[in-house]
């Protein structure tokens, strides 16, 4: 049995209300090099060691599910297509999303922040807040995603524990609750005081191939007596640590004003057991989600589910589309025939699947909370709800976020402009590009606009070997975009470092070059009403 299966070892009860109850479903938010791979196999590997401890038949042959298909993201630097990885963790059930980074960084990695009920921030110990955590976290906050923090690679020198505590504070307005706290500088690592407990947890250094850590618990006597100065200093830091609000306060957290803290790293397996016990003990666990109209659909409902990512060419033998559905209510069975909420056609499920990475199982049955990739999906499009028996629900959509890449799209075979259309229009659909219009640009030139230049790239390849339409792209120079609040000001927004853009629901996007152009225009044009965009219109 692989880490993506081995769920079903700790059989279900087939009630979609306790079924939810043991979901822990989360996303990773972390900048590139972080360690969020290290981690993904971390946690992953953990949690099988300790199930498999206890297990009869440990299927040790089986290993590397998880390796395999990180060596491959290794070698190709980039995460290769993954939806959910799924593992059992002390009688719950973890669905980690995957969140791609690095060069595939797209509007996908955010849409995947509505499917999760908590997040985990990974820091780099050495870096603090870097510029992709940030923006996810806006989606987080937005969202109101509770969001538990990994400081990482405490085993090599980085900053100091109290800094990056005040950072989190100051640059995110989250209050930090550290549960841990490092005893020893980072580099110089001995362990970490248990803030609940008061024990030592000693740092061992193991192999990075190893699966646990090596882990040692102490009481504050043994430490003091043991790890001396270091470990005093700790214990005052904590101190001042409880005077100063930095106790776990559960509701704070669920509330997603404060975040618990863990200090460890992924590549030693330090902590990596702390965060898994956290995620079970603290981490909210699916609810009823509400409908479109703002009703919570009962977890007990009958099944309901909603798109949140849309994958094609997955399988290059066979051009395939697949669509990744978050569970919200009732029972799935693969097989089981749901309503397409937005057109009411049946939409039948037996092929669906759990993928991740490479390694493709088939799906029997998944509960609020899973993610299930429904292959043949040609009908289903990013935000798309589905749904059995009654009452009929349908989900809100996913909201479009902020574009930071843009470029004009023309055909280079004018013989094939009614193609070319209809492709922009379905790929508009789908979401894999923002279709944008401008007023001075006209009709046969839509402006795509994208969070990360991948999706370019994608709807490039799938207007020519789909629709037959070769296109040709041509980038534009903006980087900051706000959202113009007043449309009638846009013609004080047509200079040379900046543009207007309307988006199909109506709103328009005020475009810069950069930020200098920016403040530029507003110093001419103070009345200017420009607001941020996180998530801005709802499609
Ligand atoms: P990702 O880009 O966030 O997925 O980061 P990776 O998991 O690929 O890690 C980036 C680099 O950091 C790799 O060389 C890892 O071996 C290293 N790394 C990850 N976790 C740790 C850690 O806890 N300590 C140290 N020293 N290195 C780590």
């Amino acid at each position: 049995m692989s880490a993506v299966t081995d769920t079903h070892a700790v059989g279900h009860t087939g009630n979609p209300g306790q079924e939810a109850a043991r979901r822990r479903t989360f996303a990773v938010i972390s900048h590139p090099d972080a360690g969020k791979s290290t981690l993904t196999e971390a946690l992953a590997l953990h949690a099988r060691v300790i199930s498999e401890a206890g297990a009869v038949h440990g299927k040790a042959g089986r290993r590397g599910v998880v390796s395999d298909w990180l060596d491959m993201e290794r070698t190709r630097g980039i995460s290769i297509t993954s939806a959910a990885l799924q593992f059992s963790y002390d009688d719950c059930v973890i669905n980690l999303l995957d969140t791609p980074g690095h060069a595939d960084f797209s509007e996908d990695t955010y849409r995947v922040l509505s499917a999760v009920d908590s997040a985990v921030m990974l820091l780099d110990a050495a870096k603090g807040l870097e510029p992709q955590t940030l923006k996810l976290f806006d989606v987080c906050r937005h969202r109101g995603i509770p969001v538990i923090t990994f400081i990482n690679k405490w085993d090599r020198p980085g900053r100091e524990a109290l800094e990056l505590c005040d950072e989190i504070s100051e640059r995110i307005g989250l209050r930090p609750m550290p549960l841990t706290w490092p005893v020893g500088e980072s580099g110089h690592f001995h362990g970490v005081l248990d803030r609940e407990s008061g024990d030592f947890v000693g740092y061992e250094r193991t192999d990075a191939g190893a699966h646990l850590a090596a882990e040692r618990r102490l009481d504050a006597e043994q430490a003091a007596a043991e790890v001396g100065a270091e470990w005093q200093q700790a214990t005052e830091e904590s101190e001042l640590l409880s005077a100063s609000g930095g106790d776990l306060d559960e509701a704070a957290f669920h509330a997603a004003t404060a975040t618990p803290v863990l200090f460890g790293s992924a590549v030693r397996n330090f902590g990596v057991g702390q965060l898994l016990d956290l995620l079970v003990r603290l981490a909210p666990q699916p609810g009823p989600r509400p409908d479109a109209g703002g009703t919570p659909r009962e977890l007990e409902a009958p099944f309901s589910a909603f798109v949140f990512k849309v994958q094609t060419g997955m399988d290059p033998a066979h051009r395939d589309r697949v669509a990744f559905a978050r569970v919200c209510s009732g029972e799935f069975e693969r097989g089981m025939v749901a309503t397409h909420a937005a057109t009411g056609k049946p939409f039948a499920t037996k092929y669906a699947q759990q993928v991740f990475g490479q390694q493709r199982d088939t799906v029997e049955t998944a509960y609020p909370g899973d993610v299930v990739g429904l292959v043949n999906a040609s009908a289903l499009g990013v935000g798309d709800t589905l749904y059995n028996g009654k009452p009929a629900v349908e989900f809100p959509g996913i909201p479009s976020f902020a574009p930071e890449h843009f470029a004009v799209a023309r055909t280079t075979d004018p013989g094939r402009s009614k193609q070319f259309r209809r492709g922009i229009e379905q790929l508009s659909q789908e979401g894999v590009v923002q279709v944008l219009h401008s007023e001075t640009r006209g009709e046969g030139a839509p402006v795509l606009a994208a969070v990360g230049p991948m999706q370019f790239d994608v709807a490039t390849q799938r207007l020519e070997s789909e629709f037959r339409s070769p296109i040709e792209l041509e980038r534009l120079p903006y980087h900051v975009v706000r959202l113009l609040g007043d449309p009638r000001q846009r013609s004080m927004l047509r200079t040379r470092t900046s543009e207007v853009f309307d988006r199909p629901d109506g709103s328009v996007l005020a475009v810069f070059t950069d930020n200098l152009a920016l403040r530029t225009t507003l110093r001419l044009h103070p009345e200017l009403d420009l607001h941020h965009v996180v998530a801005a219109t709802e499609h």
